[in-house]
């Protein structure tokens, strides 16, 4: 596997590939690799002639300067588990490779996707994503990018992004890999202790049981019994709601016609944690 750290490097490699003619498949990611990740780099080397996975912890969509600051890195064991699943290259700039000085700033008027669920908890977080993505999608320029539907409203705002500035570029959205008690895979994940991680598993548990009574009973009520479960397993709520899958408006009726989605962002043990399920 290449190990190519700066642009030049990277055009270079992908001169060398592109004399071929061949399909790149492109991963974005901020290491701490784990299963989700994997999969998505397995889903690019069945469907690509190529597969190029970036690894760059990005400041610019952390609003949390502490948990930019705890974000895991470990570059070793990343290049190990790349390595495993047959990649082909990583890419690990550092941030002024990424941001040259006259950098510009990309516009994108994400209207409602700003305004709901992770907008307002992490402002500035899809301003940051958009920078970075777009460098990315311009230095590359892969056939097809891989994405994570565990960062559900992130893959709408990376679908906005390629409708204005990639249209050639093709957007896989990748079901969430979870571990055996059915947590959903993340980085952020290795902070939390073995009783944190056991009682994580009940987000996904509990967005189960609100789907189940999908149609039964009004979501209102189906939400605050969710809530009430969260609770009792000492679970910090940030947000708890259903949305229009296609549009992430909030609604207040199950969607007979339309995919409903059940989003959630919670802290367990200071860890913030995202989720989400689609029906
Ligand atoms: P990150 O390194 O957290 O920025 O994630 C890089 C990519 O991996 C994003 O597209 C994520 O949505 C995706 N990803 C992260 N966790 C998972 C997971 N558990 N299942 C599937 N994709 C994931």
């Amino acid at each position: 596997m290449k190990i190519l750290k700066t642009n030049i490097e990277l055009a270079e490699w992908l001169s060398e590939i592109r004399e071929k003619g061949v399909s790149v498949g492109f991963i974005p990611t901020m290491g701490a690799l784990h299963q989700g990740h994997v999969d998505l780099v397995n889903k690019s080397t069945e469907e690509n002639d190529y597969t190029i996975v970036s690894i760059f912890v990005n400041p610019k969509q952390f609003n949390n300067k502490q948990d930019f600051e705890k974000y895991p890195v470990n570059i070793g064991t990343d290049i190990d588990v790349l390595e495993k699943a047959l990649c082909d290259a990583v890419f690990v700039p550092d941030y002024n490779e990424v941001y040259p000085e006259k950098s510009k700033f990309v516009k994108l008027e994400l209207g409602i996707l700003n305004k709901v669920f992770e907008g307002p908890g992490r402002p500035g977080h899809f301003e940051g994503v958009i920078q970075v993505v777009y460098r990315f999608f311009n230095l590359i320029q892969p056939t097809v990018a891989y994405f994570g539907l565990k960062d559900f409203q992130q893959c709408m705002v990376i679908k906005m992004l390629k409708n204005e500035y990639f249209p050639k570029i093709k957007l896989q959205f990748c079901p969430t890999t979870r571990n055996k008690i059915g947590l959903a895979m993340s980085s952020r994940n290795a902070r939390l202790s073995t009783a944190g991680e056991q009682n994580a598993s009940r987000i996904y548990q509990v967005l189960n049981v609100v789907k189940s009574l999908h149609q039964h009973i009004e979501p209102t009520d189906a939400l605050n019994y969710g809530k009430i479960l969260l609770k009792n397993a000492q679970i910090e709520v940030e947000y708890f709601s259903l949305a229009n899958a296609d549009t992430l408006a909030p609604v207040n009726a199950w969607q007979k016609t339309n995919k409903n989605v059940l989003l959630i962002a919670a802290y367990i043990e200071g860890v913030r944690l995202i989720d989400n399920i689609v029906f």
